[in-house]
Order: structure tokens, then C-alpha cells, then sequence
């Protein structure tokens, strides 16, 4: 099966290696006789119809202001592809964008697209360092690595992606990380992300099957790498030792 993969704004979102992402989907894909379709969203483009996965990674305040408007002009399209249970997979500065807002460290309110239920409002302080969640929710954790300012407020009744047990998390607080919606999936975590944590590259590659009228069962594959590369992250946020 051809999946088809929006990547929304690659040039602009894309810190700490986030692309990577797409690379362990494309790859774990073709280990299963799939092929990813991976099309470029910019500024002014329109939103393709039939997209079965979206992508957006993360970036700095300023590349977030550039892109911000032009995403809006977009909310429609992707809103509609959500609510038709396109996957979708929402890094940091990306994650934020798909609240309602972020304001930003110089207290600039950047529109969302809101297909996520919450806010973000930039702290004085930068939240840094390794994190390890619970996902109970999949019966799995997720390591990864977090460099941002925003403070993510969920609202009331938001599914999390996961319980923080070492890092700051949304925001510092409230004790988990990310959101989930329908198959819309936002997180603060970089490193990229997928490749220490492949189950869930897999859980959303099977989204994105399923979206596509295919079989969404992918036989399991050795990831002896990737426990390992999840095991040194994982080490690493324990080593930070609380919530903090
Ligand atoms: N600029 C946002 C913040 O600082 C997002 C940062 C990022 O994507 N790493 O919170």
C-alpha cells in the first residue's frame, strides 16, 4: 500500500532533528512491503485531499510567527482530514500550533488551528532535558528529549499522551505530556522521537493504514537498536531523577 504523508512546513519546523521522524516511518513502512508518498505542505499551499498521515515537526518562536497565518488558512482542510481520522503527528512547536494558541516569549499570541484542546503560553524559563512518560493508555513508555518554553494548558477531560515520570512535560505541573485526538498526536518530545520509541511509530503508521482502506496489522519487526536506544534515553531522563 501507498500511504501518503502531508509534511507540513519542513522548511521552517524542523529543530532537533525532527525529519528523522519521517525517515523511521518511511523506513518501517517499506519493512512491511508499504511505501510512504511523503508530499511537502508550504506556505500557500493547499492541503491535498486523501492524506493519510500528517506530519509537522518543531521550531523556535520566530519560524512558528512565519508560519503560524498560513496554517490557519489551512485549518479547515486538516480539521476536516482529523475529524475523518487522518493520522497525524505533532512535534513541539508544531504541537502548540495545533491549539487554539501559543503566546509566544515575547508575549505575541500566535493563532492555532485548534484541532487540539489547549493553549500554550511561553514561561520565563526553557524546559530542558530527557524525559520518560508512561503511556498507559498503550501499555508502553516514551523517551525522548525537550527544549521549549511554551507552558501547554490542556483542557478539561483532554486525553494526554502520557504520565511524565522524569522531564517537565506540558508544563512543569501538571504531571503529563501531550494530547491526544481521535488520531492527532501532540508531544514536546524531539530526538526525533521514533526511533527510540518504535512501537509508537508503529501505532500511528497502523493509523495511517487504516485511514487508507489497508490492513493495519505490521508484523513486528527485531527493533533490538531501537530497545536499546530507548533504554540509554529512557536511563537518561531517571537520571534527572523526579519530575523535574
Ligand atoms: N518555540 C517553542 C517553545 O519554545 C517550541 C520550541 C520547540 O519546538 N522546540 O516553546
Amino acid at each position: 500500500m501507498t500511504i501518503r504523508v502531508g509534511h507540513l512546513y519542513p522548511d521552517y519546523l524542523n529543530i532537533y532533528a525532527d525529519r528523522g521522524n519521517i525517515a523511521v516511518f518511511a523506513a518501517r513502512a517499506r519493512a512491511r512491503g508499504h511505501e510512504l508518498d511523503v508530499q511537502a505542505i508550504g506556505m500557500s499551499d493547499p492541503v491535498p485531499a486523501g492524506i493519510d498521515l500528517f506530519y509537522v515537526g518543531g521550531g523556535q518562536d520566530r519560524e512558528q510567527a512565519l508560519v503560524a497565518h498560513d496554517l490557519v488558512q489551512k485549518a479547515g482542510a486538516l480539521r476536516d482530514a482529523v475529524e475523518a481520522d487522518a493520522a497525524f503527528l505533532a512535534v513541539c512547536g508544531g504541537y502548540q500550533l495545533l491549539g487554539r494558541y501559543y503566546r509566544d516569549v515575547a508575549g505575541e499570541e500566535l493563532p492555532g488551528i485548534g484541532i487540539l484542546p489547549l493553549h500554550t503560553v511561553a514561561g520565563p524559563t526553557r524546559m530542558i532535558g530527557d524525559v520518560l512518560l508512561d503511556c498507559a493508555w498503550a501499555g508502553q513508555t516514551l523517551a525522548g528529549f525537550e527544549n521549549h518554553a511554551g507552558r501547554t494548558i490542556l483542557d478539561p477531560g483532554a486525553e494526554p499522551l502520557g504520565r511524565v515520570v522524569n522531564g517537565f512535560g506540558n508544563d512543569g505541573d501538571s504531571g503529563f505530556e501531550g494530547c491526544r485526538y481521535r488520531r492527532a498526536y501532540g508531544t514536546y518530545l524531539h530526538g526525533p522521537l521514533l526511533p527510540r520509541n518504535p512501537w509508537f511509530a508503529d501505532l500511528v503508521l497502523s493509523d495511517a493504514l487504516r485511514h487508507a482502506g489497508a490492513d493495519p496489522e505490521l508484523a513486528p519487526l527485531a527493533d533490538e537498536l531501537e530497545r536499546q536506544a530507548h533504554e540509554v534515553s529512557a536511563r537518561r531522563a531517571r537520571a534527572r531523577g523526579g519530575r523535574r
